[in-house]
Order: C-alpha cells, then sequence, then structure tokens
C-alpha cells in the first residue's frame, strides 16, 4: 500500500480544501464523488470545473492529481426521504436533526471510497466532515469516523487512516487553511468553483461564492467568509 490519498469531493467548500490539504501532504491523490440523486446536481457539475481549474492554476499539484472516481448512488435517494433527495422543505425533524440529513450517507460514501482505495492501493481516506459547526449530523462526529475506521480496517484487513483535517475547525477556519495551503488563487477558486447552497442556485454571486444566500448551507458559509475577513482585516 502506497502513501497515497483518495479525497472524498463532493464539489463543495469543505472537500475542496481538503483536496488541497491532501495535494500539499501526499504524493499521489485520487478523488471520488457520489450521484445520490441529489436534487440539485450542481455539485457534480461544479466538481468538474474546481479539478480542471485547479490543475491549470496549481502545476505541482497537477502533476500528483490522479484518477477521478464517479460513482452512481442512486440507492441512497430511494432509501431516504429527505430534503436533498425529494421536493421538500428544509425543517427540523422530531429527532431533533434537521431533513437535510441523508441517514447512513457518509457511512456509505467512506465504506464505498475504502473500497476504491483498497483496489488502487491508497492508504489515507480525506473527508471533509467537520464536528465543530455543523447541523449536528452524527456521522460527521469525530467518534463514527474513529469507530468507521476500526470497522473498515478488520472488515478488510487494511491499515486505512480516514483523515479528518476539518473536523475541529470552523467555517472562518477553513478559509484561512485554504489561504495558507493555496494562498488567494486557491480561496478565489473556492469561491469561484465550488457550491454550497442547498437549493442549487448559482445565479447570485456574493463575496463567499454562488447560491440563494438564504438556505442553511449559504447562511454557514456565508457566517464563515464574513468571520474570516474580520479576523483579517
Ligand atoms: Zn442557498
Amino acid at each position: 500500500m502506497s502513501g497515497g490519498a483518495l479525497v472524498l469531493f463532493s464539489g463543495g467548500q469543505d472537500s475542496a480544501t481538503c483536496l488541497a490539504w491532501a495535494l500539499a501532504r501526499f504524493a499521489t491523490v485520487e478523488t471520488v464523488g457520489f450521484d445520490y440523486r441529489q436534487r440539485h446536481a450542481i455539485e457534480l457539475d461544479v466538481r468538474q470545473a474546481f479539478l480542471q481549474e485547479l490543475r491549470r492554476g496549481f502545476p505541482t499539484w497537477a502533476e500528483k492529481l490522479g484518477e477521478d472516481h464517479v460513482l452512481d448512488l442512486a440507492v441512497l435517494g430511494q432509501v431516504s426521504e429527505t430534503a436533498l433527495t425529494r421536493d421538500l422543505e428544509i425543517e427540523a425533524t422530531a429527532s431533533g436533526l434537521p431533513n437535510t440529513f441523508v441517514p447512513g450517507r457518509n457511512i456509505v460514501f467512506l465504506t464505498l471510497a475504502s473500497a476504491i482505495a483498497y483496489r488502487r492501493g491508497l492508504k489515507h481516506i480525506v473527508t471533509g466532515v467537520c464536528e465543530t459547526d455543523y447541523s449536528g449530523y452524527p456521522d460527521c462526529r469525530d467518534d463514527t469516523i474513529k469507530a468507521l475506521q476500526v470497522v473498515l480496517n478488520l472488515g478488510m484487513e487494511s491499515r486505512f487512516v480516514l483523515e479528518a483535517p476539518l473536523m475541529w475547525i470552523d467555517k472562518a477556519a477553513t478559509w484561512t487553511l485554504a489561504r495558507d495551503l493555496g494562498g488567494e488563487r486557491l480561496t478565489d477558486l473556492v469561491v469561484e468553483h465550488t457550491h454550497t447552497c442547498y437549493q442549487g442556485a448559482r445565479e447570485r454571486r456574493h463575496n463567499w461564492g454562488y447560491g440563494c444566500g438564504e438556505c442553511p448551507a449559504c447562511d454557514l458559509r456565508a457566517r464563515g467568509h464574513q468571520a474570516w475577513e474580520a479576523a483579517a482585516a
């Protein structure tokens, strides 16, 4: 098994920053994305543009950036009834979690990613999950990721390392991390070519990127960017 990495790259701000983090660390980096019939498949489109621009803007990273894997996970849309996979309003559910929570999603993603990593001989599996300022998704928690690492290694007799570089930092610190890794060229790339909005809107450009500006994902991204700018001023 080489020291290479597989990054779960959705096309959002967090996973884009994780991709840069991996490229700064590992000799070879591959990416994986999942088509689970998200209501707004825009993330899947922007991820291609981001990869292209990343290759163009960062030649030393381009040399390390290998294959991009896209997996069809339509089955996830079939088993879950959530605001990301059905035409529902975003709201809190009886469990206290927002209905943007897709049960099992990250567990399925990481399990399938590890199967690809196994085949490709990649040791590090990088995910943008974060416990700090997320919506309380239980599959983004540190304990879930650590437990899953044990399960995957036992079940595949491997020594994968699940890396979650954003686990303990907030959205403002994620912008700082991106700037530290790739300067303004990278933060500009994140603004222009990543997508976070739950509504799939890209008509309006804000200083933090494109989106409706009102959904919880836009709100979180906007507040993070604002805090980052305030701290830098
Ligand atoms: Zn939005």
